[in-house]
This record gives structure tokens, C-alpha cells and sequence, in this order.
């Protein structure tokens, strides 16, 4: 399929990347921008917001459009809560989001070592504490009521696609599941701000968006990312349709009507794109 005009120009140019990479290594730290192959690497970086992949960069397990390496997963490196800190003090980062894969070889799925590392990003002292948004894999809730104790400022869990596609998309994971856990997140902190995000081009109808983006509104999310999938090589689902940039305006004032908070919308748009700038503005 042809790739359309407004895809292709956005790639950051090689030397943002290897300075990146640069500044990342001194830590022995991943993020998702470089690990899922993500087009805003350069300007989130930029604006003084990076995402730190933790827990290692194997999943265990296996959604068909996603580039992270799955696998089985090495053992939790317990310096790394301290070393996240002291990369997001040294970049000088005011917001920092942090993911990981889906660990389902841990009794608890990692909850600990989030919580970890958002209390080692919050002890820094030396200067304003940075706001965290974490965007999780699914934790028991348990464990989601451990993260949700560390204090972020957001708990973000992406539903990815609409119901019909997850047996083709994503694999072992529940539609109703991961809704479930995002409304959980709201019943356990009324005042923590909840996101959420999908992919669209990957056979989805318009009826079935809105429907997706109506659950997620029932199920108390405020801010919402919407994404064009891009296929990270031949071995990942093809893409089945490129939206053009006006239907994700479109998407976006629908969003607005259903009532969230804060959308950000278009073909390059990623969990994190532009996380401070939402938190931003659903806390004034
Ligand atoms: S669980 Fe997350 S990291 Fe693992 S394959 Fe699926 S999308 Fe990728």
C-alpha cells in the first residue's frame, strides 16, 4: 500500500537519535521511543519529556503490532528505579512517563518496581519534582493500588484497538479487562487522572471508533490518544488503511462531546505525544 504524503516526512534525522542514544546509555536505560521505533522521538525529547521502558525489554507476550522484543524476560535489575532518577535529573526532564512490557512472569506483574521508581523520581530535591505518568500493562489490583499509592499524576493503560480485533491484535489481552482496570484506577484515587489510547488502520469502522471511545468515556478516562498504526516490519499485521489527517480532527471533536478531558489526535500522535501539554491542561 502507498504510503501517503502525510506519513512520510516525519522521521527524526539520524544525529537526534545517536545524541539520544548518547545520553540514554551513561544510564544502561531503555525507553519506548527508540524500542517501539516511535516518529516523535526527537521532539519529545525536545520539550523535555522522554518515556523510560523498565523491567528489561522482553515481553512475554505477543501483540501483533508492536515492535518490542518478546521472549523470555531477564531478572529484575533492582538499581534501576535510582538510575531512572538520575537520568530524568540529568536531561532536566519536568514530566517523565514510564512503561514497561508485560511481565507476567512476576507474581506481581512489576507494580513494585513502579512504585519504586516513581518514589525515586520524586525523592530528587535539587530541584521541582517532575509530574510521572505512568502507562501500565494490566496489574492486579493489588499492585495497581501499590502504584496508585506512589503518587503519579496520571495512570495511563492503552485499550489499543476496538473489541471485534483483539483475538487478531491483542492476543491474551480482554477489551472489557482493560476497562475495567482503567475505572478501577478512578475507584482507588478519584483524583488521579486516567488515559487511555488507540491505533486506528487497522480495520476498524467508524461506528465501532466511536462506540470504543463512548466505553472508555463510561469507564471514567479523561485523556485520550488516538494514533495511525504504522507497521514496524514485514513480520507485524499490514496495514489495512492510512486516515487521512481531517477524519482524526473528526475523531477528536467527537472525543471532546463525549466529554474527555484532553485529546490529542493525528497520524503521528503516540501514548506519550504530548503527555506534559495534557497534563497541563486538565490541571489548571
Ligand atoms: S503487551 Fe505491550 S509490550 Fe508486550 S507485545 Fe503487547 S503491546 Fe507490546
Amino acid at each position: 500500500m502507498k504510503i501517503p504524503e502525510w506519513i512520510k516526512h516525519h522521521y527524526p534525522k539520524p544525529e537526534t537519535l545517536e545524541q539520544i542514544r548518547n545520553l540514554l546509555r551513561g544510564f544502561e536505560l531503555h525507553t519506548i521511543c527508540e524500542e517501539a521505533k516511535c516518529p516523535n522521538i526527537g521532539e519529545c525529547f525536545k520539550e523535555g519529556t522522554a518515556t523510560f521502558l523498565i523491567l528489561g525489554n522482553i515481553c512475554t507476550r505477543n501483540c501483533k503490532f508492536c515492535a518490542v522484543k518478546k521472549g523470555k524476560p531477564k531478572p529484575i535489575d533492582s538499581d534501576e528505579p535510582k538510575r531512572v532518577a538520575q537520568a530524568v535529573r540529568k536531561l532536566g526532564l519536568s514530566h517523565t512517563v514510564i512503561t514497561s512490557v508485560t511481565r507476567d512472569d512476576l507474581s506481581d506483574g512489576g507494580a513494585s518496581h513502579f512504585a519504586n521508581v516513581i518514589k525515586e523520581i520524586s525523592r530528587d530535591r535539587s530541584r521541582p519534582v517532575p509530574t510521572v505518568e505512568v502507562l501500565l500493562p494490566l496489574l492486579d489490583s493489588k499492585g495497581l493500588e501499590e502504584v496508585i499509592d506512589a503518587h503519579p499524576e496520571v495512570i495511563n493503560h492503552n485499550i489499543e484497538t476496538i473489541e471485534r480485533l483483539y483475538p487478531e491484535v491483542r492476543l491474551r489481552f480482554k477489551y472489557s479487562e482493560s476497562l475495567e482496570f482503567l475505572r478501577q484506577a478512578k475507584q482507588l484515587n478519584n483524583f488521579i487522572l486516567t488515559k487511555s489510547g488507540f491505533m486506528l488502520g487497522l480495520g476498524e469502522v467508524e461506528k465501532e471508533i466511536v462506540k470504543m471511545m463512548e466505553d472508555l468515556r463510561k469507564h471514567e478516562v479523561d485523556i485520550l490518544t488516538i494514533g495511525q498504526y504504522l507497521r514496524p516490519s514485514g513480520k507485524h499485521l499490514p496495514v489495512v488503511n492510512y486516515i487521512h489527517p481531517d477524519k482524526f480532527l473528526e475523531y477528536k471533536k467527537i472525543g471532546y462531546s463525549l466529554g474527555f478531558k484532553y485529546i490529542v489526535s493525528g497520524p503521528y500522535v503516540r501514548s506519550s505525544y504530548k503527555a506534559q501539554e495534557a497534563l497541563a491542561k486538565c490541571t489548571i
